[in-house]
């Protein structure tokens, strides 16, 4: 079974994630990690994030990778070409960048059919932006989280400093998502758009137990 939960910058998705593979036994796959593991590998090459052909053979060639705890579905660990890359990929720098390295559609090409033959292996509570609409579009259940733009910067700011990477400015996290949501939502090749068979939830007004318990029930159902 896959669920696909979508949605923009901040809006809970990682945390629910987390939880609803938790409750249900599933794997997670986050496949905003890989996005930003293709910027940082290109910003550390100093290959332009313009050059789609370079762009585009890095997410072909360089594999991206995610190492696991014993009994706890979120990964501990993120490597591109075997580095390390867990902390580096969540600073402000990445945060700037990543939608510039995604919007080609030769990285989108590359990382989708990862994401196909990794969540083909298993339950799968995946995350992203076009989960619903492109990678599984034959998903089982469809979520489309959002949350108001000051409460997604709250969050933000909040999991950064639990991180202990990335800025905790609240204006700086809050325009990066303001700007992050319009590039995500204005590129050609997959655009941020919830799938008409989407549930849509706007988790400003409940707790995320809640929203965790409403995924959960959908995925019994
Ligand atoms: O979810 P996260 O904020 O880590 O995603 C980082 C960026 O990766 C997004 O802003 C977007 O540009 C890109 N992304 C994407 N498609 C996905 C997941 C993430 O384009 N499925």
């Amino acid at each position: 079974m896959i669920i696909a939960i979508d949605g923009p910058s901040g809006a809970g998705k990682s945390t629910v994630s987390k939880s609803v593979a938790k409750a249900l036994g599933f794997n997670c796959l986050d496949t905003g990690a890989m996005y930003r593991s293709i910027a940082w590998y290109a910003l550390e090459h100093g290959v332009s994030l313009e050059d789609s052909a370079a762009l585009g053979e890095i997410a072909r060639e360089r594999a991206i990778s995610f190492s696991h705890e014993p009994g706890n579905p979120a990964p501990k660990q993120v490597f591109i070409d075997g580095v390390d890359v867990t902390g580096d990929i969540r600073t402000a720098r990445i945060d700037r960048s990543v939608s510039s390295a995604s919007k080609h559609p030769e990285v989108r090409e590359a990382l989708v059919e990862q994401q196909r033959r990794i969540g083909s292996q298993g339950d799968y509570v995946v995350e992203g932006r076009d989960i619903g609409t492109v990678v599984f579009p034959q998903a089982e259940v469809k979520v489309f989280l959002t949350a108001s733009n000051e409460e997604r910067a709250r969050r933000r700011v909040a999991q950064n400093e639990t991180r202990g990477v990335g800025s905790v400015d609240f204006d700086e996290v809050l325009a990066d998502i303001v700007r992050r949501d319009e590039l995500d939502s204005a590129r050609e090749t997959s655009p941020l758009v919830a799938a008409v068979d989407a549930k849509c939830i706007d988790s400003t007004g409940f707790t995320i137990d809640e929203i965790i318990e409403q995924i959960c029930a959908m995925a019994r159902a």
